[in-house]
Formats: C-alpha cells, sequence, structure tokens
C-alpha cells in the first residue's frame, strides 16, 4: 500500500468518527442542497441546460488545438502576453521570474485551483514575496497554514466561532461571531494588500477563444481587485477551461453558479481581454496568460477518460458524495479532493501512488447524476480501478484472493460449500469469543461498528423454504 493510500485511510478513520467535524459539514451541506435545488427549479430545463454544456465543453476539448491557438492570437493582438507550461517546473518558473524581473514585493491572489496545483504561493514566498489570498475562505486557511478543503468553499469545516478565534489570535480581531464584523477584520488587512500589490494572480473559470478573453466568477469582488488595481495581472489556468464562443457563457455562467452554491448567477462576473489600453481609466499594465499542461494532454489522448478535461470545477460532485461528507476535503490529501479529484488525481500524480482514491467511493453514481457537465464519474473510477491491476499494481494475494472468489462464484456447488464453510468458522469465531480478535475476519467492519449477525442460513436456503424451488 502506498504512503498516501495508508495516510489516507489514518484520517479518513480519524475523520469519520470526529462528530465535531461531521456537524459543521452535515450543516453546510444541507444549506447546500436546498440552495442548489431552488436554483434547479429557476431552469425551465435543468437536464437540457446540463446537456448543453456537456455539448460546449465536448466540442471545446475534443477541438483543443484549434481553440487555444485563437485565444492566443486574440490576447497577443491586445498586447497581452501567453505562456505555455508543460508542467508545474514551467509554470512557477515563469511567474517566478516574472515577478522578480519586475520588482515585486507583494502579490494579491483570488482563488485558484491551478496555482494550488503547481504550489505557486510557496514558491513566490520563497523568493522573498509577500502573498495575500483574498477570497475570504481561502485567506482563512492561508491563516491556518491549510490547503483548501473543498474546491469552492475552502473554508466549509470551520464554524465561526473558529474563524473568530484564528481573527482574534492572528489579526488582532475582536471576540465575535458575527459574520459581518468577522468579514469587516479580513476586508481591513486585504484591502491595504490590494493597494499595495504590485502583482495581482488570478485563475480564470473560463477562456473564450473568439473573444480571446478570460472568464472569472467569483462572489466578493476580489477577483476584480486582483486583476485591475495592481499593475501586473497574471491569469493562470488549465488548458482544459477552454470554450468556442462567448455567447457559450450564457448557459455555462448561471449552470455554474447554481451547481456551485445554488446562485442563479455569481455575484461578479468579470471578462479580461488584455492590459490597459491608452485612455481607459484602470486594468493592469501588463497581461499574462499561463496555460498549465501538467498532464492534461496525456488525458487528452485518452479516448475512454478524456471527457474527464469537460469538468468546470463547479464542486457539485464532492457534495454529493457520501465518502467526501464523511470524511471531508483534507483526509484525500490532494489538491482536488472527491469525485473528480479521485478520477483526476491518478493522472496527473500517478497511478502507483494514487490509485486507492478510486475506491474511495461507494460507486452510488451520486456524482455522475449531479454533474452540470454530465462526467460519468463513477464509471470513470472503475476505469482507474482496472488501469490499476492491468499495470499489475495490486499485490500478489489480492489478485490470488480475487482469483479465487471468482471460481467459487462461477459454480453454484463450490459457492454453496464454501459459503457454508464461512458461516460455520464465523460461529465458531464469535462463539469462543474471538470477536474483535485478529483472528476475526470481520475486525476491520466491526472496529467502528456494531458486530453484523451472522446469517443462520444462505440467501439460497431461506428462498428454498419459503418458495419450494431449487
Ligand atoms: S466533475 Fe462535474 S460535478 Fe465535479 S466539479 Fe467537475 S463539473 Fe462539477
Amino acid at each position: 500500500m502506498s504512503a498516501a493510500a495508508q495516510e489516507f485511510l489514518r484520517r479518513a478513520a480519524e475523520k469519520s468518527a470526529d462528530l465535531t467535524h461531521r456537524k459543521i459539514i452535515r450543516f453546510n451541506m444541507d444549506q447546500y442542497d436546498a440552495a442548489f435545488a431552488r436554483g434547479q427549479s429557476r431552469f425551465s430545463d435543468w437536464d437540457a441546460a446540463r446537456e448543453q454544456c456537456q455539448r460546449i465543453k465536448w466540442e471545446a476539448i475534443n477541438h483543443l488545438d484549434r481553440y487555444l491557438v485563437e485565444f492566443e492570437q486574440r490576447v497577443k493582438e491586445r498586447g497581452g502576453h501567453v505562456f505555455w507550461a508543460e508542467n508545474s517546473e514551467e509554470a512557477r518558473k515563469y511567474v517566478v521570474d516574472l515577478a522578480v524581473s519586475r520588482g515585486v514585493k507583494k502579490v494579491v491572489k483570488s482563488k485558484s485551483m491551478v496555482t494550488e496545483e503547481i504550489h505557486l504561493s510557496p514558491a513566490l514566498e520563497k523568493a522573498g514575496m509577500e502573498v495575500f489570498e483574498t477570497d475570504l475562505g481561502e485567506y482563512i486557511v492561508q491563516l491556518r497554514n491549510e490547503p483548501p478543503y473543498h474546491i469552492v468553499t475552502p473554508a466549509m469545516h470551520l464554524n465561526r466561532g473558529q474563524i473568530r478565534d484564528l481573527f482574534k489570535e492572528k489579526l488582532d480581531g475582536p471576540d465575535t461571531e458575527d459574520p459581518p464584523e468577522l468579514v469587516a477584520v479580513a476586508r481591513r488587512t486585504l484591502r491595504k494588500a490590494f493597494f499595495s500589490a504590485e502583482m495581482g494572480i488570478s485563475g480564470a473559470n473560463f477562456l473564450v477563444a473568439d473573444a480571446g478573453m478570460i472568464a472569472i466568477t467569483t462572489n466578493e469582488g476580489n477577483g476584480r481587485l486582483c486583476t485591475s488595481v495592481p499593475r501586473i495581472h497574471v491569469a493562470m489556468t488549465g488548458i482544459e477551461k477552454i470554450i468556442p464562443r462567448l455567447q457559450d457563457l450564457a448557459t455555462l455562467w448561471p449552470v455554474l453558479a447554481t451547481s456551485g452554491t445554488g446562485q442563479p448567477i455569481t455575484c461578479y462576473n468579470t471578462l479580461i481581454g488584455g492590459p490597459r489600453r491608452d485612455g481607459e481609466a484602470d486594468g493592469p499594465e501588463e497581461f499574462h496568460v499561463v496555460l498549465v499542461d501538467n498532464g492534461r494532454s496525456e488525458l487528452l489522448a485518452d479516448p475512454e477518460q478524456r471527457e474527464v478535461l469537460h469538468c468546470i470545477r463547479c464542486g457539485a460532485c464532492l457534495n454529493a458524495c457520501p465518502v467526501f461528507r464523511s470524511v471531508g476535503g483534507h483526509t484525500y490529501g490532494t489538491i482536488y479532493p472527491g469525485p473528480i479529484g479521485s478520477v483526476l488525481t491518478p493522472h496527473l500524480r500517478g497511478l502507483d501512488e494514487f490509485q486507492h482514491l478510486s475506491y474511495a467511493s461507494s460507486l452510488c453514481g451520486g456524482c455522475t447524476d449531479v454533474c452540470p457537465v454530465r462526467i460519468d464519474l463513477h464509471h470513470h473510477l472503475l476505469h482507474n480501478r482496472r488501469n490499476a491491476i492491468r499495470a499489475g499494481t495490486h499485490p500478489g494475494r489480492e489478485r490470488l484472493a480475487f482469483r479465487f472468489w471468482r471460481w467459487m462464484m462461477m459454480d453454484a456447488g463450490r459457492f454453496r460449500v464454501l459459503g457454508g464453510l464461512a458461516r460455520t468458522a464465523l460461529r465458531v469465531i464469535h462463539g469462543l469469543g474471538l470477536g474483535g480478535s485478529v483472528l476475526d475476519p470481520m475486525r476491520p467492519w466491526t472496529e467502528r461498528r456494531a458486530p453484523m449477525p451472522i446469517p443462520p442460513a444462505s440467501f439460497r436456503s431461506l428462498w428454498r423454504k419459503t418458495n419450494g424451488v431449487r
């Protein structure tokens, strides 16, 4: 078992038994569920909207080469710069070198999962810069020195009391749990950062090919401040964020808002196409877009799993997942947690180390049902499991056990005899009072649960008795 898998199991056992954590998550998820249901009901046909989004992303991903080049041309025509980063190192180096060469001392960031993916902030800090996350949730987890808990709501695991204590300790905040007062504390610090930073870094929810613009959605207005006040704006994004046309946003924006937070539309929707031009009152002097590949091209080359690149990072699959709800975001130990993270991470960081995530699923299909771009997530988890087995990453004893299982299941007589033996063995173990000991094959299950009763007879014999047929 890989180190990442062992750590996952350790954290999962700890978090699923942490009742305070579960209470906070259940409360926040209930709020989300209600808002999401309300949001869907505002559409005359929610499924038709999802289908439309799926079509848009299918077209974009299957013509990625053409649309990305079109986007690059348009940005350059307006005086912007586009850098193609094949991996994390290249992306980090480009931004750090740029910041150093322009004498940047302070950087403000709006929410961007790609910057987390490539570990940009530590690299900037190592180069001597001060970095401020400006999305409130991101700022909170930055103060706690933690990664985001959720791709849309990074501080979902915290209650107001914990945030009050954090602000008291780090920002000399007041002794209150009142949300507006807590927000005011963060605002005081962040406003100073916005107006003194030389560089603003954002992500991009979409890259619009025909307009040559990036589209950013935020609820706090921090995206606009990050991208318009500092003299340099760097937008960092995965290559899969491309969409063909400006008019596609008419569907994608409300669908993203509904799936992400249950809102009809996110509060601030911004389109940015280049640096400030002559005669314009605001905007940056320099505009750079960093297009990050980092394993995405390999995924693109796989026709079976290419559609994973359709993801618009709404977070709905995380909210729907019973495993995520139980173990929480930090347990995954990955930038992208939940079902989409479990599908994506083995591609980005290696099947060997992260194949265990494919098993962090009940395969209930809830993630697939809610995905606004209709990614068949639970089947992709199965594909990853199959690929791991084909790659021979599973231990020999597991393969042997499944061979034995198959041999038993392929013959009714064998199944009957071996099933009977297993029930007898369990009765003996429990009769001798060894239930809970290492001899008990059910031990991993019963450690945290009431023991399952051992059935007195097999399903087949009960069926025969009730129905009189074999
Ligand atoms: S896979 Fe679908 S539901 Fe999950 S984050 Fe991406 S778009 Fe949203």
